[in-house]
């Protein structure tokens, strides 16, 4: 971070004087790229003449390059490329679709904007879906779809996942909004189900402001997302879409819903690609630090991954055992005393991104997921900027044991 963030103040404790919630600047390249663009006045992806590349269609290139998959498309938010992928894989109004209920509300959402109906799955207190309870829901509802969400980049057992998905006939469309360059087994999550739908909101790994990207190998799916995504009748500009014959397939009979990605937002994000593994590695050595500092605590459980994933993490999860409600509050009014925000699943009111299934009144009526209520109501939650030092992971480290420590019964 620019400004120096540890201070020992003589009379009390350090305090951390960074800014958890802080996006790096943006390369000068990015910078570059936007000036060009907005000198160009040419800030919508597609030119009626023609014309060079935009720089939506080169993003989408060069992502699918990225995670190795066939079509690209970007759009305006990954809830709404999760939206266009559930429905350009089928999915409609009235349809049930299977969500494990540890997720962003836009997850949630994007399923409500289709007209249909959620069937929460209950989450581990590893954070990742309960297959158990996936194969049961799968079986009592009759959902056909499955939109996994990788909430917070924890990423299941994906061999058990769709194995289960496959015998139950069932299509997955992938949330990775927190699991960008993440991988299971080598191979990259976004590219198990018929389609990954990524983030670039401000907050995630990558920083357009808002966007999103829908992979996919399906050349019917991309087909349809693009055109849903509303390209106009000026489709053959992208240059990671399907054949034209696809695209001739599904003409005039897409509903255009003008999500498209601004060209401004795909010019600052194309730089942003080749920074991205470095960037994931120093997130896991700073998430890599101050977990393994949080162990000494007895009252302080992490999620175990597996090993065969290799995960992206840009925040920090664990779970406060045997702390009711008042003790959580207080650890929490502890740390941000010392300028540390934890974020807490189990309060009463949704705060800043936190949400849990309580809080959604608009779902039909289920049963409560029960087990991941049990688990959230203990979550906590801490953003890492990538910017952090390692002085800095040791000093959050620290404030975080201290405050759990002086709040936990004996
Ligand atoms: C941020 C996020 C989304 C939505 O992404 P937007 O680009 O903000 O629409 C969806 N799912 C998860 C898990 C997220 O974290």
């Amino acid at each position: 971070m620019a400004e120096p963030a540890e201070t020992t103040s003589e009379t009390g404790p350090a305090v951390f004087t960074g800014n958890l919630a802080a996006s790096p600047p943006l390369p000068p390249e990015s910078v570059a790229a936007a000036n060009r663009l907005m000198e160009a006045g040419r800030l919508f992806r597609y030119g009626e003449a023609g014309g060079a590349p935009s720089e939506a269609a080169l993003l989408e290139e060069e992502f699918a390059a990225l995670t190795g998959g066939r079509y690209c498309v970007a759009v305006n938010s990954c809830g709404c490329a999760l939206f266009l992928a559930l429905a350009a894989a089928g999915a409609t109004r009235g349809d049930k679709v299977l969500l494990n209920a540890f997720t962003l509300a836009p997850a949630v959402g994007a399923i409500a904007h289709l007209g249909a109906e959620p069937v929460l799955v209950e989450v581990t207190p590893d954070l990742v879906i309960d297959i158990e309870d996936l194969t049961a829901k799968a079986e009592a509802s009759g959902a056909k779809y499955l939109l996994l969400s990788y909430m917070r980049g924890h990423i299941p057992d994906m061999d058990r996942v769709m194995a289960a998905c496959e015998t139950a006939g069932i299509t997955v469309i992938e949330d990775c909004a927190h699991a960008t360059m993440a991988t299971w087994d080598g191979k990259p999550i976004g590219r198990f189900g018929a389609a990954g739908c990524f983030s670039a909101q401000g907050y995630k790994h990558l920083n357009g402001g808002e966007g999103g990207l829908i992979v996919t190998e399906d050349a019917d799916l991309a087909a349809r997302a693009i055109l849903m995504s509303g390209s106009y009748m000026l489709y053959a500009q992208h240059r990671a879409r399907p054949e034209m014959e696809t695209m001739a397939r599904w003409r005039g009979t897409m509903p255009n819903f003008s999500m498209r990605m601004n060209d401004l937002a795909a010019a600052v994000l194309r730089p942003q690609l080749p920074l991205l593994a470095g960037r994931v590695e120093r997130w896991r050595e700073i998430h890599g630090r101050i977990a393994a500092r949080l162990t000494q605590s007895n009252r302080i459980r992490l999620p175990a991954p597996d090993p065969r994933a290799y995960l992206a993490p840009t925040s920090l999860q664990f779970l406060l055992e045997e702390m009711d409600g008042p003790a959580i509050e207080a650890a929490v009014a502890a740390a941000a005393a010392r300028g540390v925000a934890i974020k807490w699943f189990g309060a009463a009111e949704p705060v800043g991104f936190t949400s849990r299934p309580e809080h959604w009144g608009f779902l039909p009526p289920q049963p409560a997921p029960a087990a991941t209520e049990a688990v959230l109501a203990r979550l906590c939650d801490i953003r890492l900027p990538v910017g952090l030092t390692d002085a800095e992971c040791d000093l959050i480290a620290g404030i975080v044991l201290d405050a759990v420590s002086e709040n936990a019964p004996n």
